[in-house]
């Protein structure tokens, strides 16, 4: 049987998968069972942030599972305890605390149960908990029933009601509807910086500084979905900075970059007060609240470690800037009828596609169509909704694979798209 075959026997079938098969991978390359080489700007969706197989990487992880793998979170674990430290030090930079989990979703059920003590903590005047959480329309938050739910996307929760309750999308970058939809049970917004998933949708700094403000004003939680763009991916260390440095969130969840392809996790709590008394933020969470049993156990702290020692030791947010500017100055100059815009920040870019010139076909999407023609060329890219292709580069990135992308991608666009 292929793999293709097996799949298709005794794999749940919730993905629509692409024939190919990727065995290994160096860098920025890939190379499929039949050995032809593929330009990775996919990279797991945004997950290995120093490229394939980065030898700092793959030597952390062979040390630690050679030392120890895995001990129960009812220990000290010190691989933990410095990854928490360099995470609150070095990257957010406030005050706060870190929680270790497995995956985007889970970062985010955190931060949603989070929100639910502090409603619990903070009521509404008529005396009952508040627990109403803010998202918004194209946003994406993961896959499990709570983080589904805070998803304001119809398609990713057909099926699956009764979702939790809890929950209202919001227009994004619309603040007027935003504050006139706050309400007593409402206890905290949940924002992307730039949706991801939703299309390569940037949240304006003016949208980001209202939101603080109106949170500040409410009794709100502040949180952000760093979960794609975190970790260097916007040219900052952190998501929020590259859009509005000065603004102070309640909570952060991140995952995939973090651990370059080591699945990981995390979210950060704010260490503020919150009354009167001195209670704070980060004492809601107490022994008992939450857990995991994977969850920052030696060797995926280990991995992290590595990672976002590499990220600042290297000045990769720097990086992203840098390739950024160079591919936009290189599409500006490509006068493509095929492109309409070229959206995004740092290194999580959107080509959003001109319909007219490159419609759907055969069932894909103009994106797809275009993924598609892509990885024939031998380059890997992932579609972000339905009109835009994203590049997903690692942080990492040198000048020349850059120009190598830029050159295949003119060439796809040229070759559906004709100039006239
Ligand atoms: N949040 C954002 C912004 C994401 O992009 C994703 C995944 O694409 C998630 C959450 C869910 O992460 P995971 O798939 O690790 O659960």
């Amino acid at each position: 049987m292929t793999t293709a075959e097996t799949f298709a026997r005794y794999v749940l079938p919730t993905y629509g998968r692409y024939p190919l098969v990727p065995v290994r991978g160096e860098g920025v390359r890939v190379w499929d069972d039949a050995g032809k080489s593929y330009l990775d700007f996919c990279m797991g969706i945004a997950v290995c942030s120093l490229g394939h197989c980065h030898p700092r990487l793959v030597k952390a992880i062979q040390e630690q599972a050679g030392t120890l793998m895995h001990v129960s979170n009812l220990f000290q674990i010190p691989q933990q305890a410095e990854l928490a430290r360099v995470i609150v030090e070095d990257f957010v930079k406030l005050p706060g605390k870190v929680f270790f989990s497995n995956s985007g979703a889970e970062a985010n059920d955190g931060l949603i149960k989070t929100a639910r003590r502090f409603g619990h903590a903070k009521r509404q005047a008529c005396g009952a908990a508040r627990y109403e959480v803010l998202t918004f329309s194209q946003s994406f938050h993961g896959r499990t029933l709570g983080s589904m739910a805070a998803t304001g996307q119809t398609k990713i929760q057909e099926g699956f009601d009764p979702l939790l309750p809890g929950f209202r999308y919001l227009p994004f970058n619309d603040l007027a509807a935003l504050e006139a939809a706050v309400r007593p049970e409402t206890v905290a917004i949940l924002l992307e910086p730039v949706q991801g998933e939703g299309g390569v949708n940037l949240a304006t700094p003016e949208f980001v500084r209202g939101i603080a403000a109106l949170c500040k004003r409410r009794d709100l939680l502040l949180f952000f979905d760093e979960v794609q763009a975190g970790f260097g991916r916007l040219g900052e260390p952190m998501a929020w900075r590259a859009l509005a440095p000065e603004v102070v969130p309640d909570g952060i969840s991140w995952a995939k970059g973090m651990g370059g392809g080591f699945p990981i996790g995390a979210f950060w709590v704010s260490d503020r007060t919150i009354d009167a008394d001195g209670k704070t933020l980060t004492s809601l969470m107490n022994p008992g609240s939450h857990g995991s049993t994977y969850g920052g156990n030696p060797l995926g702290c280990a991995a992290s470690l590595a990672v976002l020692g590499t990220i600042s030791g290297d000045d990769l947010p720097a990086n992203a800037r840098n390739q950024e500017a160079r591919i936009r100055a290189a599409v500006s100059t490509w006068n493509s009828p095929a492109l309409a815009e070229l959206r995004g920040l740092g290194l999580l870019l959107g080509f959003v596609l001109n319909s007219e010139k490159i419609p759907a076909s055969e069932g894909k999407t103009p994106a797809q169509v275009v993924v598609a023609h892509l990885m024939d060329q031998g380059m890997l890219t992932v579609p972000a909704g339905p009109h835009a292709v994203r590049w997903l580069p690692p942080l990492n990135v040198t000048d020349a694979e850059v120009d190598e992308a830029l050159a295949i991608m003119r060439r796809t666009l040229d070759a559906l798209a004709p100039c006239s």
